[in-house]
């Protein structure tokens, strides 16, 4: 009966608080410095995000599935573009493209002020509603729209953050960052590399960072 009850949302709550300072440990060994993305990371119960039959494995390092062909990203992956991301710097409203489930909303929306998040499959952006308003977390608006196209009416953005692998950066997304603002956006189709696309005065400088392994991101919506 107890090792049942561990297997199920409810029942997993001791345990998950265990196992993820164990992944904030991990985290911290991966070359996370930024405290504030440990904390955010240490405060979102990744389980209710995957299905009750994974939710033993949330905290886990890898990419699971949440339907629809699609994923919840790996915590590193999670960890990793927030702090690049942030840059050590409060953000006061960010673009996130390809909400899925809405894990990394979810962190997004314990380290800027405003998350604007869209997703192109309408079951997903339903899915992360319910987890967003379980978490209460009220600073953030879901739109069910391709997102390649940024969110016109919001921006500009002083952080974009793409969550699927483009071909490459869309021409809209550039112009909706704002000046000193910071894009991440996994590029490439076979081999993907992460980029950081930075905005001045007059120019973008573009950064290539780490391969990365990102599901597409396809355009329309579904
Ligand atoms: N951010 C998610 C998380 O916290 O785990 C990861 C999402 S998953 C790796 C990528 C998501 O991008 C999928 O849900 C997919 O449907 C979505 N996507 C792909 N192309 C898109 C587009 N053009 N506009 C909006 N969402 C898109």
């Amino acid at each position: 009966m107890a090792t049942l009850k561990l297997t199920t949302k409810a029942g997993i709550g001791m345990t998950s608080l265990r196992t993820r300072e164990r992944m904030l440990v991990r985290l911290r060994e991966q070359g996370i410095k930024d405290e504030v993305v440990l904390h955010a990371m240490g405060e979102i119960p990744r389980h209710i995000f995957v299905d009750d039959a994974l939710s033993t494995r949330a905290y886990e390092d890898v990419a699971l599935p949440i339907g629809f062909a699609q994923t919840i990203s790996q915590p590193y992956i999670v960890a990793r573009m927030t702090e690049i991301l942030r840059n050590g710097k409060l953000l006061n409203k960010v673009l996130e493209v390809g909400t899925g489930c809405g894990y990394q909303t979810a962190v997004l929306s314990k380290v800027a002020k405003e998350v604007l998040s869209v997703e192109r499959i309408r079951p997903l952006v339903m899915k992360a509603r319910g987890h967003l308003r379980t978490l209460k977390c009220s600073n953030v608006k879901l739109d069910h729209a391709d997102g390649s196209n940024g969110l016109s009416a919001y921006a500009p953005f002083d952080g974009i953050i793409v969550t699927a692998a483009a071909s490459h950066v869309p021409q809209e997304l550039l112009e909706q960052l704002a000046v000193g603002g910071r894009m991440v956006i996994p590029v490439g189709t076979s081999t993907q590399v992460l980029h950081l696309i930075e905005k001045t005065a007059t120019d973008y400088k573009q950064t290539k960072l780490e391969p990365v392994k990102f599901v597409p991101l396809l355009g329309g919506i579904s």
